[in-house]
């Protein structure tokens, strides 16, 4: 993890790639993890940083998905609960298990959620987390101290993962390395190389932190772009059908106290039939999420009012403590990849919409894979390399990572420390604090982030500006961010001294977090 170096190597390298991977979203980072591991030659590209699009604002759950449950979509399910054992396994120090409470307020609904989850467990197998059970009144209440008791007659418990998304992702970009990957971010791919007879050869690509661009040659290159997908299809083939729209999800971000517990709360069906969930996470809740069709295809989409007036009115209805928007210490919106209607006729509510992903291969050899789940993403992997393998003949390799153990694994993290997160790199980041005392300073004295973090962050995850290190590194924008912009100058300070920059950089990255930044909270 080495930016300067790969950039380098890459620029005046001369080697042929196996896989060139397009995107370091969840799906391009788990293609790497494939390839590589099986002993590809690998080169993942990210334009801006890793995860910086929709992986890292997801709902931050490992999960069948209940709601697919609901709509009867069994095999998506089953693929997701068994994706979600497989990733508890590899990665214990990030995905943990949560219990979901669903407070049932109507007679019918306690034994209809019991039936209903008890298939959920079912289609998990033996990588059930637990059973689903029927709960009292009163245990309700324990798990979820600020629900709604009025009219409250008991409800149903029922198990799932939660994680940190970038932070995985930070991880599995260090395994794909740990097996031989180069992996950069700020580069973007501009361009596709042709031969004669119109097979890709290579991409061009965009040094967009230094300048310059430069080509590489590959056997195989992989569009993971996530919503940007058609980008790269229309250098391949210009006047095609866009394959995605956008669908936007609102998330807001709420202090712990919401709930009152550690336990997450489900809402099956809200006012307009969709799912609603309240998750602890570091200390917050979050609440989200929404499923606005949009027409941007952008990297900071904006949340909607009337998707912040829907989050809290429908958390308001459930919780005992109403939250209000001066309550919100975040609000962050992600866009889905959803199918693109052929035609305008065509039109479907996105929700309606199946969530499984879709894979391509182009005649120009061109490999394009969208849509899906953070969960689903090693199954993603897995059948795209061994699409590009068949495609671009290959000789073929098996795939490892059901058992590949992610970078940082460890088992039992103590999770109230903060630092769980870095799982078997929390001892490194100690001893950095250890050795420099004044890397055991906190950033600031709202949230736990020290010095020794960002410094971490600088010279071992690739974090090259602010955003990288307070919204994806540590999660400071996540959890509070006028905090984070507060902190922006004294991240700043350690980024120019780490990588060597005039203060008149420092000034312009803090102007760039604060406009980002300003985004996510409401005013
Ligand atoms: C609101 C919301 C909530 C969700 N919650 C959950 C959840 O709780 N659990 C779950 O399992 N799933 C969840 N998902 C789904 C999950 O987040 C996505 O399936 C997943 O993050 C998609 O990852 P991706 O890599 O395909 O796309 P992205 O994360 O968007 O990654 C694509 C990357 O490609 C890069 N890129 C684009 N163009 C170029 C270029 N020219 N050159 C180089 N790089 C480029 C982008 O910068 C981006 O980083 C949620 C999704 C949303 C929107």
């Amino acid at each position: 993890m080495k930016r300067e170096e790969s950039i380098s190597q890459l620029k005046n390298s001369k080697e042929k790639w196996d896989f060139i991977v397009i995107g370091g979203g969840a799906t391009g980072l788990g293609i790497a993890v494939d390839a590589a591991s099986r002993g590809y030659k690998t080169v993942l590209l990210e334009q801006v940083d890793f995860t910086k699009a929709t992986s890292s604002r997801s709902t931050k759950l490992v999960h069948g998905g209940v709601r697919y449950l609901q709509k009867g979509d069994v095999k998506l399910v089953r693929e997701a609960l068994r994706e979600r054992g497989y990733l508890r396994r590899n990665a214990p120090h990030l995905v943990k298990n949560q219990r979901f409470i669903i407070g049932n307020y109507q007679w019918w609904e306690k034994p209809f959620y019991t039936i209903g989850l008890t298939v959920y467990d079912l289609l998990a197998g033996r990588m059930s987390l637990s059973r689903s059970l029927p709960l009292s009144k009163k245990s309700v209440v324990k798990y979820i101290p600020q629900i709604e008791q009025k009219n409250l007659r008991g409800g149903v418990s029922y198990q799932d993962g939660q994680f940190d998304d970038s932070r995985l992702a930070i991880n599995m970009a260090q395994t794909a390395v740990e097996h031989g990957a180069t992996v950069v971010n700020h580069a973007k791919v501009t361009q596709l190389l042709k031969n004669n007879e119109g097979k890709i050869t290579g991409v061009v690509v965009e040094d967009t932190l230094d300048g310059g661009s430069f080509n590489l040659e590959g056997k195989c290159t992989i569009n993971a772009t996530g919503i940007f997908v058609d980008e790269i299809i229309k250098m391949d083939t210009p006047d095609v059908h866009p394959l995605v729209r956008p669908s936007q999800g609102v998330h807001l971000v709420v202090d712990k106290s919401f709930l009152g517990g550690d336990d997450a709360i489900m809402v099956p069906k809200t006012s307009d039939g969709r799912v609603m969930f309240g998750v602890p996470w570091h200390n917050r809740v979050i609440l989200g999420t929404t499923d606005t069709p949009v027409k941007e295809f952008v990297l900071e989409p904006l949340p909607l009012e009337e998707e912040v007036d829907f989050i809290l009115e429908t958390a308001g209805r459930f919780l005992v403590k109403k939250p209000q928007r001066k309550d919100v210490l975040s609000v962050f919106a992600g866009l889905r990849p959803l199918a693109a209607p052929r035609k305008e006729s065509d039109e479907m509510k996105t929700k309606e919409i199946s969530r499984s992903h879709k894979l391509l291969a182009a005649d120009s050899g061109l490999i394009t894979i969208t849509g899906g789940k953070w969960t689903t993403y090693r199954i993603m992997a897995e059948e795209t390399i061994d699409l590009g393998i068949k495609t671009n003949n290959l000789p073929f390799k098996p795939c490892k990572t059901r058992t590949l153990k992610i970078h940082g694994y460890m088992e039992n993290p103590d999770m109230d420390n903060h630092l769980y997160v870095y799982g078997s790199d929390q001892d490194k980041i100690l001893k950095l604090q250890k050795e420099n005392p004044e890397y055991a300073e906190k950033l600031n004295g709202k949230l736990d982030f020290t010095v020794a973090e960002v410094v971490w962050a600088v010279r071992e995850e690739m974090a090259r500006t602010i955003d990288d290190v307070l919204a994806r590194r540590v999660r400071a924008l996540y959890m509070d961010a006028r905090a984070s912009i507060e902190m922006a100058p004294k991240v700043a300070g350690i980024l120019a001294k780490e990588l060597g920059k005039e203060k008149a950089w420092e000034d312009e990255q803090v102007r760039e977090y604060t406009e980002i930044a300003k985004g996510y909270f409401l005013s």
